[in-house]
């Protein structure tokens, strides 16, 4: 059976990019594939996190998960810093990966900013630990968002010169194909693998936006949703009628695109049912759809972390799972690598 992994970091304010991006084909995979879902907080502090915020938000986290349609009684559903084997698997491949390959990740760049000589050094290894979480568990399908696409394609790097160097151990280890790691499959799809900010169309719809007004928060109650979408930056022309005519209109394209996705109907029938009209009808109408869509995953969200001990239970009884599953890997590697111990 395939076996799916991906992660969210919990830096608050979940959003709409974050569900289409990434939950909602969480949700989908369920029904074919083995899944494990991560609450990444290790991830979360390579950039200063306040601690009590970062409790509550690895429960948010968890708790969207849960409210957005994930089983985890048969799947998993844990966080990052309960199975150790993540932080172990990732120094390995710290020694794996290249300087090189690091310095040519976008997402460092964008994160770290002008001042890089102050950004964490965690920060920079982000890629290490992210190849760690999904390989400790051997996975083979990784369903993220656009942004996740060349941390992927490192993580297959690690991967293949992980398999190629240490190939004499791994077969002696009794992996005969000297596959030890699966080259795992990035699984981008669905109509709005990229979100962008109703702030700025050019810039992804991301957590760490300083602006609240730049995303639609999976949290937002109904008015809320509805104030960020009037306030959502437009042009003046008209819709177009058409898709093509959406080119060079970067805010149009983005909010039809997110019409779409929650209608769950492609772009071309969302134009041709507003092309032609002004923006305020169809923010009218986008208000009553993102509403209608978002409404009982946001109140499901609030109802679960409220119940604190629930969300706990979970996400202890997904580590201790995860854990069975990440020794065995750890244990293999150890071995291969040439650690002695049992
Ligand atoms: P941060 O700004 O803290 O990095 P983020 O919004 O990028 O937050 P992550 O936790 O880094 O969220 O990403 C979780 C998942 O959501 C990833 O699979 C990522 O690709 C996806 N994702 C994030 N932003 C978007 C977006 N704007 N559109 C589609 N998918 C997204
Ligand atoms: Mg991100």
């Amino acid at each position: 059976k395939e076996r799916v992994f991906s992660g969210v970091q919990p830096t608050g304010n979940l959003h709409l990019g974050n569900y289409l991006g990434a939950i909602v084909n969480f949700v989908k995979m369920q029904s074919r594939c083995e899944c494990i879902y991560c609450v990444v907080d290790m991830h979360a502090i390579t950039v200063w996190q306040d601690p009590a915020e970062l409790r509550k938000s690895i429960r948010e986290v968890a708790a969207a998960f849960i409210a957005a349609g994930i089983d985890p009684k048969t799947h998993i559903v844990f966080n990052q810093s309960q199975v150790p084997e993540h932080a172990e698997l990732a120094w390995v491949f710290n020694c794996v990966a290249r300087l090189g390959w690091m310095n040519r990740m976008t997402q460092f760049k964008e994160k770290a900013g002008k001042d890089r000589e102050n950004a964490s050094l965690g920060l920079y290894a982000y890629p290490s630990l992210m190849a760690a979480d999904i390989l400790v568990y051997r996975a083979t399908h990784v369903p993220i968002g656009e942004d996740q696409k060349q941390h992927l394609e490192l993580t297959r790097d690690i991967a293949q010169k992980f398999n190629n160097d240490y190939k004499a151990d791994i077969e002696a280890a009794g992996f005969s194909d000297g596959l030890f790691f699966p080259m795992a499959e990035p699984l981008i799809t669905g109509p709005a693998t990229r979100v962008m900010s109703l702030r700025d169309g050019t810039k992804k719809m991301s957590k760490s936006d300083p602006s609240d007004y730049s995303r639609i928060a999976l949290a937002d109650d109904a008015d809320t949703i509805a104030q960020k979408i009037k306030k959502a930056k437009t042009d003046p022309e008209p819709l177009p009628s058409e898709e093509k005519g959406l080119e060079g209109r970067p805010e149009a394209d983005n909010l039809v695109g997110i019409y779409a996705a929650l209608a769950e109907e492609p772009k071309t029938a969302v134009l041709s049912q507003f092309g032609g009209g002004q923006f305020s009808a169809f923010k009218t109408a986008l208000i009553d759809l993102a509403v209608a869509k978002l409404g009982p995953i946001g109140a499901e969200m609030k109802r679960l972390t409220g119940d604190v001990s629930y969300i706990d239970g979970i996400l202890a009884d997904g580590s201790a799972r995860a854990r069975v599953l990440a020794s065995e890997t750890m244990r293999s590697v150890k071995e291969i690598v040439g650690f002695v111990g049992k």
